[in-house]
């Protein structure tokens, strides 16, 4: 797979806010913690060292990690007052609401209508470029986001992030029929944490096995990843370099890579049914509902 597939598997509109980008990935979980963020830096990371073009939105406007993971703190400038320049790091094209807080300490108390303004804003105003690949870190939880997003533009899927155990898989379930509610499509499960290998090479399955495959077969979608528990990853996490940067050649990096190029195939996959299709069969209303009522966008 290269930077050449033509590989655009949403339909992109005449009034998308990313007429250039190819494809929007989200990566949610219903629970904080499980490593959502985590896998959005590393993901993203490893599609750019396939050779796509890839932006990394920080979504996660309460609790903003991008900035911390890649090492970046700087302020985003506008060339012409108009549209906002990304920050870059490692060739990604990254925007966070950290980016443009007084105090990295500071909590973001923001009403829904502020949320929202500032997500449109992250999208529509930000000059992206063309991309292959956008990706989202979702706040956790079932949100709202997830319902504003899928009602301004198609997204070409969801990525959804758990852990091992039944006290994540649990929370993780919301997520997925929140994501089938609004019609967008899951591409995968990865499972987080799923065990660890000892000093001694013995692989421990600390928060024991099976959540990744019981959220997959709950979605209908397949297992991409399951990802080993690496000090590394927090270490370089915490330190403003993706472990998949930081230590290309490592086994953690090559389970990244073999993540993203799982992901790569559904994608694909999706693409060739889409240009396959006359286009007709399946339609997502995104006008909000007649007379400006808020509605669910409903597939036909
Ligand atoms: P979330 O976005 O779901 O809240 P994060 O990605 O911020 O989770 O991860 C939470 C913490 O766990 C971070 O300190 C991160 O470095 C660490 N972490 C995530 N995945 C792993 C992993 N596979 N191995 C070791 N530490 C991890």
């Amino acid at each position: 797979m290269s930077s050449e597939a033509p590989l655009v598997a949403r339909a992109i509109s005449a009034n998308d806010p990313l007429p250039h980008v190819k494809n929007v990935i989200l990566v949610m979980s219903g629970k904080g913690g499980v490593g959502k963020s985590t896998v959005a830096t590393n993901l993203t990371m490893a599609l750019s060292r396939l050779g796509f073009r890839a932006g990394l939105l920080d979504a996660d406007i309460y609790g903003p990690s991008i900035p911390t993971m890649f090492g970046v703190g700087g302020r985003p400038v506008s060339m012409d007052g108009k549209t906002i320049e990304p920050l870059e790091r490692f060739g990604i094209k990254l925007m966070s609401i950290g980016f443009l807080l007084e105090d990295p300490k500071q909590a973001v108390i923001w009403r829904g209508p502020m949320l929202h303004g500032a997500l449109q804003q992250f999208l529509g105003d930000v000059n992206w470029g063309p991309l292959d690949f956008l990706v989202l870190d979702l706040p956790p939880g079932t949100g709202d986001v997830t319902l504003t997003l899928s009602q301004k533009m198609a997204i070409t899927g969801a990525v959804v992030v758990t852990t091992p155990q039944a006290v994540a898989t649990d929370d993780v379930f919301k997520s997925v029929s929140m994501a089938e509610k609004v019609s967008i499509p899951i591409l995968g499960i990865v499972e987080n944490m799923s065990y660890f290998i000892d000093p001694a090479g013995i692989r421990h399955e600390l928060f024991g096995k099976g959540g990744g495959q019981a959220v997959a077969d709950f979605a209908k979608a397949p297992l991409l990843a399951t990802l080993p528990i690496d000090p590394s990853v927090r270490e370089w996490g915490d330190k403003g370099t993706p472990v998949t940067k930081a230590a290309p050649e490592g086994a953690v990096a090559a389970s990244f890579v073999a993540l993203a190029e799982a992901l790569l195939k559904v994608v694909g996959a999706k693409a060739e049914a889409m240009a396959a299709s006359d286009g007709d069969d399946f339609q997502i209303d995104r006008s909000g509902g007649p007379g400006g009522k808020k509605r669910l966008p409903v597939a036909k």
